[in-house]
């Protein structure tokens, strides 16, 4: 047989799905599984959502693209939107989240550039970081195994360790222009940077003249019960990128600025073919005319709890097999004590998806819209799964 025509980067698993419905997703061969991978948490209101199916198809019958060289009223709809319910007063919008730090990372430059200062252009960032796969998203990620053989790193980058201020205050130097940061690091290993550290990044770069970039590519879009994680904080921003759960399954992604930290992306700075085109807007605004509805984000909080403290009872019960759950809202972590590859396998045994990360750390990310009886069932499944490894451990030893 011939090999595969695709690229050997990614360690697939063994499955292929056809079709899906809310929180399930089902095999050609009829296969039902429970999705809290969700797609990396891009699969906001689960799979098939009625709102995003009939908002995407009936764009479709319009109009695919027409290219930024053109008014776009979606992006003028979804940007107002999107402004009107955070920080910001400027958005741009792209097709990943890797772009969406792209351009964050070149409006934090541009702003130093027209102040007079175009020596600022270094960013910290913070070990254990991922911000997507592009040349300048790998220097600012760190990650020796992302940067391996891909020549020079690009210039601008000083990492320091995860949430270690004393590091941080050395490394701010006359040529930082910003410090970029996820509220919680995703995969790293469902890592939260404590809210008081998060305000006090907030006073040193108000201290510093520096501008705060926040990553919330995987935790925005209200997967923490709130539309956006640093909010928690009661903190905000100069720039942040947002993707994944932005565009509930369709590629989008944005950038999203206040007035004067985009002041330097005057005509002609900056720009993308596909990004913001019509069909993508069709579903942003769809997925944020369900995430903005009354009471969703406080549902999200009420069934992250529910859920973290059914998981602690699972870790009570398995010590030798979780050594604790973190994270907040429907953003959580299981730390594993096993292999979190085996746990994930059993877990693929029980008919249930999740997602690795660093640190050993498995990620729950249901999508938003779950209900509390589908939460029981993850809980039952990965009880049941916890048992599994635990019976082949003894039988290993
Ligand atoms: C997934 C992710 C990215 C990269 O997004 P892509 O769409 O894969 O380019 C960046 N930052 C964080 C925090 C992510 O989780």
């Amino acid at each position: 047989m011939r090999e595969s025509a695709l690229y050997g980067t990614y360690a697939r698993q063994p499955l292929a799905f056809e079709r899906g419905e809310g929180c399930w997703i089902e095999t050609a061969d009829g296969d039902r599984y429970l999705d809290f991978a969700a797609g990396i948490a891009v699969n906001s209101l689960g799979h098939a959502h009625p709102h995003l199916v009939a908002a995407l198809t009936e764009q479709a019958g319009k109009l695919w693209h027409v290219s930024n060289v053109y008014e776009i009223p979606g992006q003028a709809r979804l940007g107002e939107r999107l402004a009107e319910n955070s920080f910001a007063d400027k958005v741009f919008f792209t097709n990943s989240g890797a772009e969406a730090l792209e351009c964050a990372i070149k409006t934090a430059r541009r702003y130093h550039h027209v102040n007079g200062h175009p020596e600022r252009y270094r960013v910290i960032t913070f070990e254990g970081a991922f911000h997507g796969r592009t040349l300048a998203t790998i220097a600012a990620g760190g990650q020796a195994k992302y940067l391996e053989g891909f020549g020079p790193k690009v210039e601008g980058f000083d990492q320091v360790p995860f949430d270690d201020t004393e590091a941080l205050l050395k490394t701010i130097g006359p040529e930082t222009a910003a410090i970029l940061v996820e509220p919680i690091q995703g995969e790293g290993g469902v890592r939260p940077i404590p809210n008081a550290s998060l305000r006090r990044l907030r006073e040193l770069c108000d201290r510093h003249g520096l501008l705060l970039i926040l990553d919330e590519v995987q935790s925005g879009v209200g997967r923490t019960g709130k539309l956006f994680a640093h909010e928690w904080a009661e903190i905000t921003p100069d720039l942040m990128a947002v993707a994944k759960g932005i565009g509930g399954g369709f590629p989008l992604g944005a950038c999203l600025a206040t007035a004067e930290a985009a002041k330097g992306m005057t005509p002609g700075t900056h720009g993308t073919t596909f990004g913001g085109n019509p069909l993508a807007m069709a579903v942003g605004n769809a997925v944020l005319d369900v995430v903005l509805e009354d009471g969703f984000m406080e549902s999200i909080s009420k069934k992250g709890l529910l859920f973290k403290q059914s998981l602690a009872a699972v870790a009570d019960e398995f010590p030798d097999i979780v050594e604790g759950v973190r994270g907040e809202g429907l953003m959580l972590g299981i730390k594993c004590r096993v292999q979190n590859l085996r746990l994930l396998e059993a877990l693929r045994d029980q008919k249930m998806l999740v997602v690795p990360a660093g640190d050993n750390v498995l990620r729950l990310l249901p999508p938003l819209i779950i209900t509390e009886d589908e939460i029981r069932e993850a809980v039952k499944r990965i009880h049941d799964a916890a048992a599994a490894v635990r019976a082949t451990e003894k039988a290993d030893a």
